[in-house]
């Protein structure tokens, strides 16, 4: 274990990356040079990786996951990506963290009792279906529609560069559902069966042994049971697990550095030029020298940003920039790294010619180079919250639920250490929530009978006055001063407030 790690992985974690390690070696290794000239992954494979229980580590264990933390999905993509083959390891990821985050975060029970457990197995294989042919970095511009027909939606529209879209047994796609910009977007599971869907794969520069689809959607009937969470929240969404595609992109690009400076190390310290190994020429000595330097900075750096993302710190902006950064290092390495190969680096019977190819994606995929850089000046320069835009786009009429689920990465831990507290929303209609605070970790739970529910602090109010306090377009003084919101404690709702980041800039 080298420094880095042991600050942050414990010894099960380490066991377990050997056992991964051990099972890709077998099961994997062996066998990309065949995915690559397929251009796809045998299906048998995911039920190899799901009977493992790599696709559920950090998923509920009532759908079959584990329940981990996040350490396991990092050793998990760092040893997928060190299996040379850019498009083995994007088509065995995406299943996991593009289309399974969308379920376990955004589907209703009925569609996570039904796909869950046989996704989580490896048995159903998923994509994530958001490009299109005309929308690409621009995803309010989506064109393709849902139209909602009695208990069906009726989808027309195409989209392109879908990973596993042409294999998979069912997309989470993006649909536009109302007129309304980025506000317009739902996201809807689509079997890959269904009728007046065609796909069909793309010939591509690198990344082969995955599946990359374009999908047309002829009059594609889907029952309405199958909308993710909210008509018109799919932006919102979509912009909410950005944040782990970006760090998953971003663990990738370093681990497959690593293991490209490793490759390279061994072919310098053979081969010889002029009477000796190449190793020993100090103008390739210290463009390794720099490369190793600069990936493990960005790794240090990556490794605090997957802290932030376990510890369930929002953090949008970091992980954009470990996308960034380390994509554009992994280009860098694969071009430095194929230089030391000499002619030997153009033959695809040496590895680095695949990763010199694979890496290429990495500063166009899941958000471009430009794309992350134009967040972080917003961030930086224009001091755009990008949480606070986000809650902008959920149509302006935030829901309750929704706000609350804000409040687990708005807590102020350093402020929570040892406070235990209970606190009831009574709002309209008999609507009542307990939101409880304990061991630095905050939840929330809508309960039937308020009155039996033992409570530190109880406020009375409406979901609008509420929602307006918080969002900034009501005065919190007023709100008190008028009665709209009664508190029984004052001394305990100053507290409560002051444990939690604001939702907006106000
Ligand atoms: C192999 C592969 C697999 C993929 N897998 C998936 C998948 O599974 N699901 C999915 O939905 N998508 C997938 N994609 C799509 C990918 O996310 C998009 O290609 C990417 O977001 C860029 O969009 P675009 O190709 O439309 O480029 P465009 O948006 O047309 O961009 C073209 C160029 O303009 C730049 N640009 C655009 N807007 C701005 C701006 N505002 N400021 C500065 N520069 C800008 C871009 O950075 C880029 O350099 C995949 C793509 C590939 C190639």
């Amino acid at each position: 274990m080298t420094n880095l790690e042991s600050y942050y992985l414990t010894e099960e974690h380490e066991l377990f990356r050997k056992s991964l390690r051990e099972f890709l070696d077998k099961e994997v290794v062996p066998f990309v040079d065949q995915w690559e000239e397929d251009a796809r992954l045998p299906k048998e494979l995911f039920k190899k990786f799901g009977d493992m229980g790599y696709f559920g580590m950090t998923q509920e264990e009532k759908y079959g996951g584990s329940n981990l933390d996040f350490w396991y999905d990092v050793i998990f993509i760092e040893e997928i990506s060190k299996s040379n083959s850019g498009g083995f390891g994007a088509s065995i990821s995406a299943h996991p963290y593009l289309s399974l985050s969308h379920l376990k975060h955004e589907a209703s029970d009925y569609l996570k009792e039904k796909y869950l457990p046989k996704a989580i197995a490896g048995e159903l294989v998923g994509a994530l279906a958001i490009t299109e042919p005309h929308a690409g970095s621009d995803v309010a511009g989506i064109k393709t529609t849902a139209v909602r027909q009695g208990d069906k939606y009726i989808i027309n529209g195409s989209k392109c560069f879908i990973t596993n879209g042409v294999f998979c047994d069912y997309m989470i796609v993006a649909c536009k559902t109302a007129s309304t910009g980025s506000s317009g977007i739902s996201m809807i599971l689509v079997e890959g069966n269904s009728n007046g869907l065609s796909r069909n794969n793309l010939k591509k520069l690198g990344w082969k042994a995955s599946d990359t689809a374009e999908i047309a959607f002829d009059n594609v009937e889907v029952p309405a049971e199958n909308l993710l969470g909210e008509e018109n929240k799919g932006f919102y969404y979509i912009m909410q697990r950005f944040e782990l595609e970006r760090l998953t992109l971003g663990l990738g690009a370093i681990a497959s550095s690593e293991w490209a400076i490793e490759y390279t190390l061994q072919y310098m310290n053979e081969r010889k030029a002029f009477g000796r190994t190449i190793n020993k020429f100090q103008v390739l000595r210290h463009k390794m020298a720099q490369l190793t330097a600069e990936i493990q900075s960005v790794k240090t750096f990556t490794y605090h940003v997957c802290k932030m993302h376990n510890d369930k710190n929002y953090c949008v902006k970091e992980a954009s920039m470990v996308k960034y950064l380390a994509t554009e290092l992994s280009d860098k390495v694969a071009y430095q790294c194929l230089q030391m190969f000499g002619g030997y680096g153009y033959m695809e019977e040496y590895k680095m010619a695949r990763f010199f190819r694979d890496s290429r994606l990495g500063t166009i995929g899941g958000g471009s180079s430009e794309i992350m850089c134009e967040i972080i000046a917003k961030m930086v320069i224009d001091d755009v919250n990008y949480q606070a835009q986000e809650s902008r786009a959920r149509n302006q009429d935030i829901s309750i639920e929704e706000l609350f689920a804000t409040l687990p990465s708005r807590l102020k831990k350093d402020k929570t250490d040892g406070v235990e507290m209970n606190v009831l929303f009574e709002f309209e209609n008999n609507l009542n929530y307990l939101i409880e605070i304990k061991n630095q970790e905050v939840k929330f739970n809508k309960i039937q009978d308020s009155t039996l529910t033992s409570h530190d602090l109880k406020l009375t109010t409406s979901t609008e006055t509420y929602i307006g306090v918080e969002t900034g377009k009501l005065n919190p003084q007023e709100a008190f001063m008028s009665g709209k919101i009664q508190v029984s404690d004052l001394g305990k709702m100053m507290q409560f407030g002051s444990l939690f980041k604001k939702l907006n800039n106000h």
